[in-house]
């Protein structure tokens, strides 16, 4: 298929072209030709390396009611907590023994986590870790704030922006919640000279090809250094409760596409693929993906960061969800490594 050898020849398509392209998903030829051309690419800028995260999920209060996600705050049900200082820090050091190097410092939208308090938990992190990377997740803030947080010593940011069609993130958001200011914040977080990871979800209520397309568009001008994609999964006790799950397959193709478009990216295989498909975070290796994410939070709230119906890896203690995933990077013919991992120039 001629847009398939065009997008591997160029690293880039028109959007319309984008569509296209993602109509053919299924036709297993294409398929196989993105997904040779995503590993030989991945093998030439990262060799057989697959970088690690520490997640640390470190509150579900959240004061964003989004359609998708199990931790709105219009979810009574939600049974909330959030870590203290202490607990933040016992996370990074069980990470720090067990080999991790990068933290992911993840939550709701939580008013409790103020500008003062997050520069406190992010100086005391690279204080003690100063060989480590730090990185955030924790959703919209003003320039100012991201700015705080930066001189404080966070080094990435992830703000996954959901979908880059405007008419299709009206869909999945409250009115207050606009595309145009997740947008504004991944330039913020760019211009402050953060490492910045976008990403969306794929297969979210109602989403078409050409809106897929859209976000394909979105990061070619963007350029994150990571991006994150996984399936759309249900939550029960959302208003998509009923809606239909996002497709493994196409998300693996997503990943090869994205893989292409940005050579260089820091792609994970997310805990979304690895909970639709017992074998979807390997698949998604072998798709191009170059990062897995394993969970340091404590086990006792693992459970309660619920996003959505029939989340893996929420019994088991860091060590073990580490050996895990080493176990099935090995699976796959790559290796699991210890460093900081960042994007390579
Ligand atoms: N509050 C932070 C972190 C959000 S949770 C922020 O706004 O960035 C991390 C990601 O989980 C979200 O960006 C979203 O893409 C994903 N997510 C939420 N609900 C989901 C669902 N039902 N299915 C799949 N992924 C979901």
């Amino acid at each position: 298929m001629i847009l398939t050898e065009k997008l591997i020849r160029d690293h880039t398509l028109a959007r319309e072209e984008y569509a296209r392209l993602l109509e053919a998903s299924g036709d297993p030829e294409v398929r196989s030709m993105l997904s040779r051309e995503a590993v030989r690419l991945r093998k030439l800028y990262y060799g057989d390396k697959v970088f690690t995260r520490g997640l640390i999920e470190f509150t579900n209060y959240c004061k964003n009611n989004c359609y998708y996600c199990g931790i709105r705050c219009q979810n009574p049900h939600a049974k909330r907590y959030r870590l203290n200082r202490e607990e933040i820090l016992d996370c990074c050091e069980n990470g720090y023994g067990l080999g991790f190097r990068t933290f992911v410092l993840q939550g709701g939208e939580d008013p409790f986590f103020t500008d003062e308090r997050m520069t406190e938990i992010i100086r005391e992190i690279k204080t003690r870790y100063p060989d480590c990377a730090l990185t955030l997740s924790i959703g919209e803030r003003s320039f100012e704030s991201y700015r705080r947080f930066r001189v404080a010593g966070a080094d990435r940011y992830l703000l996954r922006h959901e979908t880059a069609d405007e008419a299709h993130y009206r869909k999945l958001h409250p009115e207050n919640l606009t595309l145009a200011n997740r947008k504004r914040c991944l330039r913020d977080l760019k211009a402050l000279g953060y490492q910045v990871g976008a990403g969306f979800m794929v297969g979210s209520p109602g989403q078409t090809s050409a809106e897929l397309a859209e976000d394909l568009c979105f990061l070619e001008e963007l350029q994150p250094e990571m991006v994150g994609i996984g399936p759309f999964i249900p939550h029960h006790e959302t208003p998509f409760a009923e809606a239909e799950a996002g497709s493994v397959d196409l998300t693996l193709f997503l990943l090869s596409v994205i893989r292409i478009l940005l050579p260089k990216v820091l792609l994970p295989a997310t805990t979304a693929l690895g909970t639709l498909d017992p074998q979807g975070r390997e698949k998604g290796l072998l798709a191009g993906a170059n990062v897995v994410m394993p969970n340091l939070s404590p086990v006792k709230n693992r459970k309660q960061y619920d996003l959505y119906d029939n989340k893996i890896c929420t019994g088991e203690e860091a060590a073990e969800c580490r050996e895990c995933l080493a176990r099935r990077v090995e699976s796959v013919g790559y290796r699991l490594v210890t460093e900081r991992g960042d994007a390579v120039s």
